[in-house]
């Protein structure tokens, strides 16, 4: 219990506003993205500056209490919220400042990816993220940031200049090559482990109209659509990206009628260069089967950033499993082509990211991101509406995933994992793991935060 007049002087002492069960707030504010979670924290800050942050981190480590950390609550697992404990709500804190003549930008921790794309396509300019404008950069960007700028450019945290951290005993610290490395080093790919990320300093690519958009091809196709795939990444250019899907169309615009409720594989195409170019480039997909549609197009960056969050917004229930795969082999093929077309609900996916180009340039032990020689990411992500859909959607993922799994990378990607235990987690860094595990005993020795994908300190070892 903390005592009533400790809880006044902590919210006295805040800008942002602390939520408690029973206000008003309280039950949007515990709520993340996948409507499974369910947690009942004893508080949340809403935090609006650093001084709240290390308010926050220090009311906890005061009084004993759990923390997690609110980036943009995507993540599967909900760590975002806890029970009984306190919540460090950083989702309000949204500042984005662009340095056009340093290429730069840094955007505070609570920022998602539209915050970031809307203030530096103004300049021509793109930071790489996710494929969805909703998720938060902190969580994407921690646990490594797969998106349609990764083949051009590498992983969100390949990206990352500085970043500025509250650390577990309340020192704010900025982390880059120059200043804390090891933090630096963790930082790119070892989650929420290590403070809570006030702001984030990324480099800047020039990025404006992408000629992008989906193919879809017929089921009949799938087996030769992969292979033709697989064959086409292989020589792309890392201007152009291209994951492949397996879905059920939504019954929206701009999808034609004829598919809509169809499942059907594809892929989802970023080129980023003059569109006439990007036709060129992508005729190997387009003109491949031939598809069912083409929906390319000449967009600004931002459109196709933006495009697909209709079809997972917050509240669907969620449930995900995923590997690396160091190349699209013909074991891992039959097992898509078998399990895929058996998606079981609209919304739910199967998707498989390349992880190569500028990603696969950077050393395996040069971050804390491991899977530098993996060619992909598969993730088979269950996202529905109807919580009485949950058992063949679990169902479809777990046996889609064994199914694939003994001929994957191992490991796992902690952006798309869900809470699968220390094995998983450890595999996902393998000997990047003592490092981290050391590097979280300096800035970390008590574990405060270990609502994550959790590195424990090492003990007695460094
Ligand atoms: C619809 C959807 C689309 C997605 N698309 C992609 C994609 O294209 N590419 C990709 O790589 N991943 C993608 N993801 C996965 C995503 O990267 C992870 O879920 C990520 O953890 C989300 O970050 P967040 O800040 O939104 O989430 P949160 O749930 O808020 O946070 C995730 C983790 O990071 C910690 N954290 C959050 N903020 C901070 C902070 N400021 N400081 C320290 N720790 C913090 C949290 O405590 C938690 O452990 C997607 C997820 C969803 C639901």
């Amino acid at each position: 219990m903390v005592a009533v007049a400790t809880i006044e002087q902590f919210q006295a002492g805040l800008r942002g506003e602390l939520i408690q069960p029973g206000d008003p707030a309280y039950d949007e504010a515990r709520k993340v993205h996948n409507a499974m979670i369910d947690r009942r924290p004893r508080f949340i800050a809403r935090c609006v500056n650093v001084a709240d942050v290390i308010a926050a981190v220090g009311f906890a480590r005061e009084n004993n209490l759990t923390v997690s950390i609110r980036g943009g609550s995507h993540n599967v697992t909900g760590f975002a919220v806890c029970d009984d404990g306190l919540v460090i709500d950083i989702s309000r804190m949204r500042g984005v400042r662009v340095d056009p003549a340093k290429r730069a930008v840094r955007a505070e921790g609570g920022c998602t990816w539209g915050d970031v794309d809307h203030a530096t396509h103004a300049f021509g300019l793109a930071a790489p993220g996710g494929i969805i404008s909703t998720t938060g950069i902190a969580g994407l960007t921690l646990g490594g940031g797969v998106g349609h700028l990764t083949r051009l450019a590498g992983l969100s945290c390949d990206n990352l200049i500085s970043a500025d951290v509250v650390t577990a005993d309340g020192r704010f610290l900025t982390a880059s090559a120059e200043e804390n490395p090891d933090l630096f080093w963790a930082l790119r790919g070892g989650g929420g482990n290590f403070g809570a990320v006030t702001s984030f300093e990324f480099r800047l690519h020039p990025v404006n109209t992408v000629f992008a958009g989906p193919i879809f091809y017929p089921l009949e196709k799938a087996t030769e659509a992969m292979r033709n795939y697989r064959d086409f990444m292989k020589q792309a250019p890392d201007e152009m990206n291209a994951f492949f899907a397996f879905l059920i169309v939504p019954p929206v615009d701009p999808f034609p009628a004829e598919l809509h409720n169809k499942t059907v594989c594809g892929a989802v195409c970023c080129y980023v260069g003059p569109p006439d170019k990007g036709e060129q480039v992508v005729r190997p997909l387009s003109e491949f089967g031939p598809p069912l549609m083409v929906g390319l197009a000449p967009m600004p960056f931002p459109a196709l950033q933006t495009a697909f969050d209709g079809l997972v917004p917050a509240g669907l229930q969620g449930y995900w499993k995923a590997d690396f795969a160091t190349e699209l082999n013909d074991e891992l093929i039959a097992g898509h082509v078998k399990h895929g077309p058996a998606v079981p609900t609209v919304n739910t996916a199967m998707h498989i990211y390349p992880v190569s180009g500028a990603a696969q340039r950077v050393g395996k032990n040069d971050t804390a991101w491991s899977y530098r020689e993996a060619s992909y990411v598969h993730v088979i992500a269950a996202m529905y509406e109807n919580p009485a859909d949950t058992d063949k959607n679990r169902e479809w993922v777990r046996t889609y995933f064994d199914e694939l799994h003994p001929h994957s990378a191992g490991g796992a990607y902690i952006n798309f994992m869900g809470e699968e235990g220390d094995e998983r987690i450890a595999a996902s860094y393998r000997d990047n793991y003592q490092r981290l595990a050391d590097i979280k005993r300096k800035y970390d020795p008590t574990n405060f935060f270990h609502m994550n994908q959790n590195i424990k300190p090492s003990n007695g070892r460094g």
